[in-house]
């Protein structure tokens, strides 16, 4: 039963996650041994094509590193598809930390292949650098090869952080979708490539690797996407201002248990207006998911968010998802602990309700400036009644040591909590303090679940 009052996105009374079957999940430690065990085969094809007796040198460093930057490609696309047992498993934000991190990798493995490629030549044709590297280019498929890592180079750099903040998140979007192209470019240079030509087996499997990758780009970012469009006919039920600039969302849709969506995940939404559409948004859901019904709850920060906040009902919706692995799954115990700052209440006001534990055993702690910033303060304080469960408003200034998320006051406030799970959703700042607060006080990392609302 739901403890929602009449704007409940739930008061049809049945959770859907409760009724639909719960996703596959692969845990991040089992797909780091699959990315692991991948990097050493496509390492193994260098070390098999090597002359014998076998030397570490600058024509095996080439091509060592060319197929590495060739296989990291293949991550990160996979890392990027949005494959439902990754994103409920592994979890959105940890892939794009990880396909930030192997961005850089590969880029650095491009450049060493490219160099050492380059000095190859010169000790091969006796020609000093220029000539190598003009002669390289005229090699087949190089040209384009060259093309396509200057345009990877690019792309790195406009996503670096300050170069990315300049350009806005559409843009910067944008412009990393001329990934795609660059990865077009060099693979006919990958597959006529000294590692792979004339070997059919090599050639089929590299052809595969890449053809599964962008096979789940394709399924799990355009085809499912389309097909729930039709299938669950989303549009704006209800608007509902929280509190100055921030408004919830109730959407209603078909055979939404089928989504299997849980209390904790977020979906990426575009609203189909006339400027709307271009922008997918990630916000997460900030009740627990009904059989008719999802709700969003929105702060204005920018255009997209501003103009959320005046939809019309009846706005037609296209909802990719649902994403994340901060949800009921993550819980190794039977105490929690949910921590929410300003708007990352949007999820932990989803997961106090749905939490499938004792209402003795589940505490909300929801840090904001003041009480007029508080959302969904009747709500929060029915669930607390209905379940018995503990609610604690941290509210003032940051400078009030009384306020801080130091281990002193987080234990004063929850005095079992080494023993209990830890959910967050706040601000990097706000998190990086309670993370600091949670370790003093004896809560080991693995019990902390975490969401930044920021990839
Ligand atoms: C997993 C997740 C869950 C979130 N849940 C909520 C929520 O429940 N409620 C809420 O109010 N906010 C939530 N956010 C934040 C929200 O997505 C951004 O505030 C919003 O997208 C800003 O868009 P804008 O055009 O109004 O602002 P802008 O000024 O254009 O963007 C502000 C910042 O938001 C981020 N951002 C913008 N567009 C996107 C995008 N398409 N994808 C990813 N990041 C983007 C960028 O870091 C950007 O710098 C969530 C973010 C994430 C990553």
């Amino acid at each position: 039963m739901s403890a929602f009052d009449g704007r409940s996105a739930v008061r049809d009374g049945r959770s859907a996650a409760a009724s639909a079957r719960p996703g596959r999940r692969m845990s991040p430690g089992a797909l780091l041994t699959l990315i692991g065990t991948g990097a050493a085969t496509a390492a193994a094809l260098g070390f098999i094509g090597a002359p014998t007796p076998m030397r570490l040198d600058i024509p095996l460093i080439a091509h060592l590193a060319g197929l590495l930057a060739g296989y990291g490609v293949v991550v990160m696309v996979a890392l990027m598809s949005r494959v439902p047992a990754l994103e409920r498993g592994v979890g959105a934000d940890r892939m794009a930390r990880w396909h930030g991190w192997g961005g850089r990798l590969v880029i650095a493995l491009i450049l060493i292949h490219g160099i050492a490629a380059t000095i190859g030549w010169m000790q091969l044709r006796g020609l000093d650098a220029l000539s190598a590297m003009v002669e390289v280019i005229g090699l087949p498929w190089i040209g384009a090869a060259t093309v396509a890592s200057v345009m990877l180079l690019g792309i790195g750099y406009a996503s670096m952080r300050a170069a990315r903040r300049k350009l806005g998140y559409e843009n910067w979007h944008l412009i990393h979708l001329a990934t795609y192209v660059a990865i077009g470019l060099s693979f006919p240079h990958e597959l006529a490539g000294p590692d792979l030509a004339g070997i059919p087996v090599f050639q089929v499997f590299w052809s595969l690797l890449y053809t599964i990758s962008f096979g789940l780009l394709l399924r799990y970012r355009v085809l499912e996407p389309l097909l729930q469009f039709l299938r669950h006919r989303m549009r704006v039920e209800r608007v509902v201002t929280e509190a100055d600039g921030v408004t919830s969302i109730v959407i209603r849709g078909r055979h939404l248990p089928e989504l299997q969506a849980e209390s904790g995940q977020f979906f990426r939404w575009r609203f189909l207006t006339r400027t709307g559409w271009r922008a997918a948004n990630p916000f997460s859901l900030s009740a627990p998911p009904s059989e008719h019904h999802l709700r969003l709850t929105v702060k204005a920060v920018g255009e997209s968010t501003r103009a959320i906040q005046t939809m019309k009902v009846g706005t037609r919706v296209f909802a990719e998802g649902p994403y994340g692995a901060m949800t009921e799954h993550r819980r190794t115990g039977s105490g929690v602990l949910l921590i929410a700052g300003g708007v990352g209440i949007t999820p932990m006001r989803a997961l106090f309700e749905s939490l499938d534990i004792d209402g003795d055993q589940l505490t909300l702690l929801y840090r904001a400036s003041n009480e007029a910033e508080i959302i969904f303060r009747d709500e929060l304080e029915e669930i607390a009644i209905h379940r018995g469960a503990h609610l604690i408003y941290v509210l003032g200034p940051s400078a009030d040591p009384a306020n801080a998320m130091s281990g002193r006051n987080l234990a004063g406030w929850v005095p079992d909590l080494a023993d209990r799970d830890v959910y967050m959703c706040a601000s990097p700042r706000f998190s990086e303090a309670a993370r600091a607060g949670l370790r003093e006080a004896g809560v080991s990392a693995s019990r902390v679940h975490q969401e930044e609302f920021a990839f």
